[in-house]
């Protein structure tokens, strides 16, 4: 059993946000994709040894450039151009809005028209760092996900599904999505379905860690947070479920490329090896390929 990181991959960044703070990305982009900026991370990325990441998007077309451009840097990019979110709901920040049936699959066909390899879809809120227990946000209802996920299997196209809460994810996976990012709170009923259903399982780490010490939100709630998600890591490895690393990395004290190792340091030192870790990064690119 080795407990030694290599070859890591990063499967959730968004190349368009800097973990500083999200407003830089929008006035960065604001005249389309800064290509100077995109170069700068992937350059990060191929410095730090990583040759697959997968983007969340973005709707400003950064994650859509950084695909286009990956090749020169020796890296596989899967991008879904944008991510959709519901209007009204968790996303505006970043993704496209939907609101009908017919929206969904307008914006399935753009993602596809537009050269991305998958569907990214906001299913539910984020986690309230502030208070333990509470997700900001809905879940869509059973048929609107079941929709969505026909719809994109439908165009040859899987699905990363953002979602927090156990009910959220049995939902989620219920409905057929490929892989469930960030899955704060699952329970045990929830880990056993992604384990039997074969989803994928990235649960960012990262992203509530690099919030310790900063003095940005309750500490106690965010250690609270963490010993929740380690504990249910190592639920759902001991269930079977496959877990890759992805720090989502460009969110509030994520590093790109830094994180990515944190992140893959952090999981094998929690499951006491990295050999799950990368049989799971390897079973997640050939589900995402770029
Ligand atoms: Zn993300």
């Amino acid at each position: 059993m080795t407990n030694q990181c290599s070859d890591i991959y990063e499967c959730h960044c968004h190349v368009a946000l800097d973990g500083v703070d999200y407003r830089n990305a929008r006035e960065r982009h604001r005249g389309g994709p800064d290509e100077a900026w995109v170069r700068g991370v992937l350059d990060a990325y191929r410095r730090a040894g990583i040759r697959y990441v997968r983007d969340g998007g973005d709707k400003w077309g950064a994650s859509a450039l950084a695909r286009r451009l990956a090749g020169e840097y020796g890296i596989e990019y899967a991008s879904p151009v944008f991510p959709i979110f519901r209007k009204g709901d968790y996303g505006a920040f970043i993704g496209v809005p939907y609101e009908t049936v017919s929206d969904l699959r307008e914006l399935v066909a753009r993602v596809r028209a537009e050269g991305g390899g998958f569907v990214k879809m906001m299913g539910s809120g984020i986690m309230d760092f502030d208070r333990y227990g509470v997700i900001t946000g809905f879940v869509p209802d059973r048929s609107e996900l079941d929709e969505l996920v026909r719809i994109a299997h439908g165009e040859g196209l899987p699905v990363m599904m953002h979602m927090n809460s156990a009910d959220g994810i049995l939902r989620a996976v219920d409905a057929g999505v490929d892989s469930i990012e960030h899955g704060n709170y699952a329970d045990r009923r929830a880990l056993a379905a992604m384990a039997d259903a074969g989803c994928l399982w990235v649960p960012t780490i990262s992203a509530t860690v690099n919030l310790m010490g900063k003095g940005l939100f309750d500490e106690d709630a965010l250690g609270k947070i963490l010993e929740m998600q380690r504990t249910a890591i190592l639920l759902g490895h001991s269930l079977g479920v496959t877990i890759a690393c992805g720090s989502d990395a460009g969110a509030s004290c994520v590093m790109h490329a830094e994180a990515s190792l944190q992140e893959a340091r952090r999981l094998s030192d929690l499951l006491g090896s990295w050999e799950p870790l990368r049989r799971g990064q390897e079973k997640l690119r050939s589900r995402f390929p770029g």
